[in-house]
């Protein structure tokens, strides 16, 4: 594609790397078969194809409107497009920097900045959010049907084991997680304690900075990246092996930890190494798979259907990984059709656009539950919250599964 760069943004940072990303795509539309957005409202401006144009007469000088922020806003991020387009445009770091320059060019009416500000301050704070998750479990009855759906039960965490190997891994801690499901991480630590491998939490970390980061709250972003470098910094010089993350989500920004650092000096060296010993819990059982299939061989059939979160399958590009650790652990998995789209959680997604957001829902849950599963297992805490609100079939992290079949 040829690009004419407006003088206002031509030779700056973002300038280069959009205009690079923009030279790649030519128009072949590909990527709209596989859009979720555009699968469902059928408009080209709501495709990728159509986004890229948008952002390239932006940066190419032309008026900023309401229209344009609307159909970035309506774009989930879930890089299905990456995936299905042959010519490696990167999309997701263009639509960043394309939402960063509309953000501050198009104000924002005052309820709906106040409602981002609220999320890009409550949701990465753990102690307030779990504050905020146990009223609203105490009071869940009285909650309305939407909400209360999204309220998860409490589940005990079980015992984390105590770090005795030589091999040692640092876990993302995050925000939501922790008080959502402190299953998912214990039940991480306890697989990789039964491989020999201790999964260690670090005091001083804290969320991946994602939230902030897609509500483009990008100073703020990249506090929380600078938190957690330093925190993981000196367990990564005793010899800490890699960053486990068990939500996808979180992942796919950890591993852009490099990138997002790139031009500071004091933090660009040691960003990039954490983002390079970053692993998905996946990529770490994986390789440990012949362990792990000794381990639980022989245990009864269950039938399964897994959800790849479009953070494992197009963000981190992990395919394949998960399925057949389940299927080692004698778990049937049935067939889900569509399994590339997003089932519409997208971080804060499901609350900036919840008509869409529903409707993503209603169509994962159908072709999750097509093939009659007894449970629902996916890769990512937005995922799993999301989908549970959508159906009673119980939905769970793989990795408490797997936990389950190994004690
Ligand atoms: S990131 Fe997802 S929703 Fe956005 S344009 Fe690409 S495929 Fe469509
Ligand atoms: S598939 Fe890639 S090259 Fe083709 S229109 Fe989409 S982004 Fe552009």
């Amino acid at each position: 594609m040829q690009t004419q760069l407006a003088d206002w943004i031509k030779g700056t940072p973002e300038g280069v790397e959009a205009d690079a990303i923009l030279r790649k795509c030519v128009h072949c539309g590909f990527c709209l078969a596989t859009c979720p957005t555009y699968n469902l409202l059928g408009d080209e401006l709501d495709s990728p194809r159509g986004r890229i144009y948008l952002m390239k007469q932006m940066l190419e000088g032309s008026p900023v409107t309401a229209r344009t922020q609307l159909h970035l806003d309506r774009c989930l991020t879930c890089r299905a497009c990456e995936t299905t387009c042959p010519s490696g445009v990167e999309y997701g770091r263009l639509v960043d920097i394309g939402r960063g320059l509309v953000e501050a060019k198009v104000p924002r009416p005052p309820g709906e900045r106040f409602k981002r500000w609220f999320l890009a301050q409550a949701l990465p704070k753990r102690a307030l959010f779990g504050t905020a998750l146990a009223l609203g479990r105490m009071v869940r009855g009285l909650l309305p049907a939407d909400l209360r759906r999204k309220v998860p039960a409490a589940r005990p965490a079980g015992a984390w084991p105590a770090a005795r190997h030589a091999r040692r891994m640092l876990v993302l801690h995050g925000c939501v997680q922790p008080s959502m499901a402190p299953s998912i991480d214990a039940a991480a630590a306890r697989v990789l304690d039964r491989l020999g491998i201790s999964l260690v939490r670090v005091p001083g970390s804290t969320c991946c900075g994602g939230v902030s980061h897609h509500l483009n709250y990008q100073r703020e972003a990249l506090d929380y990246v600078r938190a957690n470098v330093d925190a993981w910094w000196p367990e990564v010089e005793k010899g800490a092996e890699a960053i486990v993350f068990t939500a996808s989500g979180c992942g796919t920004m950890v591993r852009d930890y490099g990138h997002l650092l790139r031009d500071d000096p004091a933090y660009a060296a040691r960003a990039a190494r954490i983002a390079e010993l970053s692993r998905d819990i996946s990529e770490v059982v994986a390789a440990e798979r012949t362990a792990v299939s000794e381990r639980t061989r022989g245990r009864a059939p269950q039938k399964i259907a897994f959800h790849s979160p479009c953070s494992l399958q197009h963000g981190l590009k992990i395919r394949g990984l998960v399925e057949p650790i389940l299927a080692d652990a004698g778990f049937k998995l049935t067939h889900v059709h569509d399994a590339h789209l997003c089932c519409g959680s997208a971080g804060t997604y499901s609350i900036t656009q919840p008509e869409l957001s529903k409707q993503l829902l209603k169509n994962k849950v159908r072709s999750l539950e097509s093939g009659r599963p007894e449970l629902i297992a996916s890769a990512n805490i937005g995922c799993l919250a999301h989908i549970q609100s959508g159906t009673p079939t119980p939905v769970r992290h793989w990795i408490e599964l797997l936990d389950e079949r190994m004690e």
